[in-house]
């Protein structure tokens, strides 16, 4: 049997580069945390733990003596100045492309006074974009809700990081009648869309495919729901156990995917487990 890995698999430049940041704050400065968990993957966490790196949930937690990461995904502006009031330091491991879409949305507001955005409401990435709007500002899960957006002389459009480029596309065709002015911001990653496309063009070739990542991961969910649309046997797991090795019976070929917030190492155990169950 074969276990074909898609390009792009597991972290992207974003969360190497905050895990690296933490990395070496751990190793420079005493009492280190991480404001949420610096990325949605158990294991990495639980490493930082063992390097003394704690993870404080809310800016309130936050002490003088404390110097705390901000995470890939950012945090709300009012949690930033939270956090510079009261914390020794704070270093920042947002994404630029994540810093990006924060900018992006604050210009739009401006411009347009109102401003759309795609993705979901509740996760902190988006909170943290909302957060840099000056003006009214909707966040849309999909096109069902853009229909339903009420009129404006003029909306400013962009997307959570890890969005579809598909979906962004049609959204903006529907704003267009909901407007007289739109003015577009394209803040989708390119990590994102290059790994979505590698591992649908990867789900065509497979009998079976296999998502790695958190179940609370949003970019790992949205890749496993790709993925499933094309391949039906396809699987999300976070640990290589859950896989039962039925699933491979009579199989020959397998594909492996995984989101942003799993390591290439993890991919490649995850591989191997694959490989020998199957035998
Ligand atoms: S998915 Fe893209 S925007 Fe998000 S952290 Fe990774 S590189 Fe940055």
């Amino acid at each position: 049997m074969e276990v074909l890995t898609a390009d792009f698999s597991g972290f992207c430049f974003g969360v190497e580069r905050a895990i690296e940041v933490v990395i070496k704050a751990a190793g420079e400065k005493e009492r280190v945390v991480t404001c949420g968990p610096i990325i949605h993957n158990p294991q990495v966490v639980e490493n930082l733990e063992k390097k003394g790196v704690a993870v404080i949930n809310s800016p309130d937690e936050a002490e003088s003596d404390m110097n705390v990461v901000i995470r890939s995904h950012g945090v709300e502006k009012g949690v930033r100045e939270l956090l510079n009031g009261k914390a020794a330091e704070v270093i920042d491991a947002t994404c630029p492309f994540v810093l990006k879409a924060q900018e992006q949305a604050r210009e739009l507001s401006v411009r347009c006074g109102s401003v759309v955005v795609l993705g979901e409401e509740r996760h902190p990435e988006v909170k943290g974009i909302v957060s840099y709007a000056e003006s009214e500002c909707f966040v849309i899960a999909g096109a069902a809700e853009a229909e339903n957006l009420p009129y404006r002389k003029s909306y400013g459009f962009l997307a959570q990081t890890t969005q579809n480029n598909e979906i962004f596309e049609k959204i903006s065709a529907i704003l267009r009648g909901k407007c007289e002015e739109l003015t577009v911001a394209n803040t989708i990653c390119s990590a994102t869309a290059r790994r979505q496309k590698a591992s649908a063009a990867l789900a065509e070739q497979v009998e079976v495919m296999v998502v790695v990542g958190g179940k609370n991961s949003a970019n790992t969910t949205r890749l496993y729901h790709l993925c499933k649309e094309i391949c039906g046997r396809t699987y999300h797991i976070e640990t290589p156990e859950e896989l039962d090795k039925e699933i491979f019976r009579g199989v020959s070929k397998v594909g492996l995917t995984a989101g942003a917030s799993t390591p290439k190492s993890f991919v490649c155990r995850v591989r191997e487990y694959i490989l020998e169950v199957s035998r």
